[in-house]
């Protein structure tokens, strides 16, 4: 595993390990059990992903006996070097192949003295893991971490913002050179190829995803790409984005026209899709509901009689994960903060014909909405 710890502030480790604790005793856990993923890079600046050998940040609830905890193969161990597990009195307790972890996970809740009764785990914590724990733990209920975890990470503090808005501004520059790439007689592949080149160029770690969706591939919202050849006329929806080195992730969706559309209602459809997402960008603010972002982008699509084309939610939270809370859908009754950072990307999709999508993620301010995406939201007629 190759473990890749993030340069994170010591205070800032400490101020969110507290706040973890004290929103599991507020929600009556006696620990979290945290593997590696986003949530352990959150709350720990560490990297890495869950394997077989078990890694896991043990979390007591605020007011347990028990020091935190990081359990870590042996081997693995030097990865973990450069983060101030001191300084965060984070226990560090390594263990060797033939040994049991999760017994030992065991062991180290119970150094407090009662069994625990909840335990939250990492939403991402594989199944290899939580069933051992089970075992080792028959008398402690499992449920997912999700809901304290979220409590911090979707309310942005300024220094996760700044590095949205950075993941936003190199994405941008890769949609400003669209033209290099999006040309008639290429295939999907051969432009997302450089598309992904471009990403890293322009400053992420990787291209985490790119869609080309060209004609009728444009109407699959997930379309990743495919061989066909884009002609002259076609409408392609490209979808791009991955993670800076600060682990925040960019997310940006333009539609492009190769030479004038071929099809004679994509101006006015387009027309209708381009006023909906600004006014689901403009109805972002503080005391907003989830849900009302999602109907005013949803009401003028259903107005011009394409409802039943918007085929997905308005957006999704972004941030060291590219979805996660807040969910921008209908019957999300979320109330919206200042910090909380998500996308706002609305559809309109005419299966075997064509497809656009307009993506921007939107930060919402003390009294309104900034946008980290500033590219123009016109349909962009390319060259051809
Ligand atoms: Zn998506
Ligand atoms: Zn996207
Ligand atoms: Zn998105």
């Amino acid at each position: 595993m190759a473990t890749v710890s993030m340069k994170q502030d010591p205070a800032v480790l400490a101020a969110r390990l507290t706040r973890a604790a004290a929103t599991a005793a507020a929600a009556d856990l006696d620990a979290l059990l945290i593997s590696p993923g986003s949530d352990l890079r959150y709350l720990l600046g560490a990297g890495g992903e869950s394997h077989e050998r078990l890694t896991c940040l043990v979390l007591p609830a605020a007011g347990a006996a028990a020091p935190p905890a990081l359990v870590v193969p042996k081997l693995e161990e030097p990865g973990f070097a450069d983060l101030p597990l001191a300084d965060l009195g984070v226990e560090v307790v390594t263990w060797v192949d033939g040994q049991d972890p999760h017994a030992l996970v065991a062991d180290l809740l119970r150094r407090g003295g009662a069994a625990p009764a909840r335990l939250a785990v990492a939403d991402v914590m594989p199944a290899l893991h939580t069933i051992p724990l089970r075992s080792a733990l028959p008398g402690a209920e499992q449920v997912l971490a999700a809901p304290v975890l979220r409590e911090l990470r979707m309310r942005k503090d300024a220094a996760e913002i700044e590095a949205l808005r950075k993941a936003g501004a190199a994405i941008d520059r890769v949609h400003a050179r669209m033209a290099e790439f999006l040309k008639p007689g290429r295939t999907e592949a051969e432009v997302g190829a450089d598309i992904s080149a471009a990403i890293r160029a322009e400053g992420h770690v990787e291209a985490a995803f790119v869609i080309v969706g060209s004609g009728p591939n444009g109407a699959s919202p997930h379309h990743a790409l495919s061989d066909r050849v884009i002609e002259r006329g076609d409408v392609v929806v490209v979808d791009i984005g991955g993670p800076i080195p600060e682990g925040y992730n960019s997310d940006c969706t333009r539609t492009y026209a190769v030479g004038e559309p071929a099809q004679s209602d994509v101006r006015d459809t387009y027309a209708v899709l381009q006023a909906a997402q600004r006014a689901a960008v403009q109805a972002v603010r503080p005391g907003a509901t989830a849900e009302s972002i999602d109907a005013a982008a949803r009401e003028p699509i259903a107005a011009a009689g394409f409802g039943e084309y918007f085929v997905h939610r308005t957006g999704h939270g972004i941030g060291l994960d590219v979805h996660e809370e807040p969910y921008i859908v209908g019957g999300n009754q979320l109330v919206l903060e200042p910090g909380m950072a998500f996308s706002v990307e609305p559809g309109i999709y005419q299966p075997g014909r064509w497809g656009a999508r307009i993506e921007d993620i939107v930060v919402v301010t003390e009294d309104g909405v900034e946008s980290v995406n500033n590219r123009p939201h016109e349909l962009v007629v390319l060259p051809a």
